[in-house]
């Protein structure tokens, strides 16, 4: 028999949707099929198997749907009371609705900096930064790795603070075997499709061991409608929509088998970075203890200032990357007013002048990542030769 023509590797996307999505296209269709022929776009029976798969995944009581992951955090600060006055602890390297949503209810954003290894929320920092105005707590699990939930959790206890986990890109993910979510008093998911459970647009998910929790944020996320036009408290319009939730529940059972492959693409960087002599020139992504990471970002570290142009060279090699985030929270315009100043957050700072994540979507191939690989070891070749 004839080997298969493997096709020559020309290009790698750092994420490719489709690949995962074709897996299950014929169930995805009967699935949206399923929710038109029904008519009930809101609220429909996908919606409720969904959470409640969620809930299970996450060993929680409750889950309730939403519009997004930036909604599921609004949402959970709501409930929680938070307000003008009141202080959030967060991390300053993470996505932009991690801070957001705690200034949209009138509340200040209190930075913390990171452990440089992990990219997580340092619980020796945060305990430096709360004060009698600190109510909250959001770590954010960066990345696909939980953040150290258990002394953030008892640092939290001690100032009787309440914990909001932002596990937009950590469905799955566990740290002592527990999963993101269960840890604080709400966990929030994202659908979005660059996510581990993406959708095929918008979405989120809010996860709670409180059942009466899980009631509030019901309630908020309808206008605070209970019964219908009588309204107890001003809520927000946020549903998961039946559409989403149907893709979703077929995309879900094959989450499991996703990511297992993003960690074995995670072994393959670390051998051929190895085996290329480049895993002391880069820093790769480190897991710490006893944290089962499923890996929506492989995130490398580049120093000596060249990561802007090892990220240029890709480019032109047609190799997808891209940097996760290039200005922390505390540098951005719209959050000058907090006064925050360059230095004042040294490990977070350093990380986004450093990263660069690279392709590791589940579909990935080896020979891809080999091209991958192999363009990043000619990039530090050429580099080498210059200095020489
Ligand atoms: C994606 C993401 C969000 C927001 O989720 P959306 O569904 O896009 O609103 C929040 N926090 C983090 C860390 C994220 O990665």
């Amino acid at each position: 028999m004839n080997e298969p023509h493997k096709q020559q590797v020309t290009q790698v996307p750092l994420l490719d949707v489709n690949r995962g999505n074709q897996l299950d296209s014929e169930a995805i269709e009967d699935a949206i099929k399923g929710v038109t022929d029904s008519g009930r776009f809101l609220f429909g029976p996908d919606c409720q198997k969904l959470e409640e798969s969620i809930a299970e995944l996450c060993y929680v009581e409750r889950a309730v749907g939403c519009a997004s992951g930036s909604d599921a955090l609004l949402l959970a600060l709501m409930a929680l009371g938070i307000g003008p006055g009141d202080e959030v602890a967060i991390p300053s390297f993470t996505f932009f609705a991690t801070g957001s949503a705690v200034t949209r209810l009138g509340a200040r954003p209190v930075f913390v900096d990171i452990d440089c290894q992990t990219f997580n929320m340092d619980p020796a920092c945060l305990r430096e930064v709360i004060t009698p105005a600190t109510k909250a707590v959001i770590p954010v699990h960066l990345f696909g790795q939980c953040a150290e939930m258990n002394e953030i959790c008892a640092i939290a206890a001690e100032h009787d603070l309440h914990v909001i986990e932002d596990a937009a890109q950590a469905i799955g993910a566990r740290y002592q075997g527990r999963p993101a979510g269960s840890w604080g008093d709400v966990g929030c998911f994202s659908f979005y499709p660059t996510k581990n459970l993406g959708g095929f647009g918008d979405g989120g998910m809010l996860v709670t061991r409180y059942p009466s929790l899980a009631d509030e944020l019901r309630l908020l996320a309808c206008h605070g409608m209970r019964p219908r036009y009588y309204h107890s408290v001003v809520g927000i319009n946020s549903r998961l929509d039946s559409m989403q939730a149907a893709v979703l529940n077929v995309k879900l059972e094959r989450l499991a088998e996703a990511t297992i492959k993003r960690q074995a693409n995670a072994q393959r960087y670390r051998e051929l970075f190895e085996s290329e002599g480049l895993a002391e020139t880069l820093l790769l992504p480190q897991v710490a203890d006893q944290m089962d990471h499923v890996w929506n970002q492989y995130t490398i570290r580049v120093p000596n200032g060249c990561r802007d142009a090892l990220r240029s060279y890709l480019a032109e090699q047609q190799v997808g990357a891209e940097i996760y985030y290039p200005v922390p929270l505390h540098q951005q315009e719209c959050f000058e007013r907090f006064g925050y100043l360059p230095g004042d957050l040294p490990n977070t700072e350093l990380a986004a002048s450093q990263v660069l994540s690279l392709p590791i979507f589940p579909e990935l191939e080896a020979a891809e990542q080999e091209f991958v690989v192999a363009a990043v070891g000619r990039f530090f070749a050429m580099e080498q030769a210059a200095a020489a």
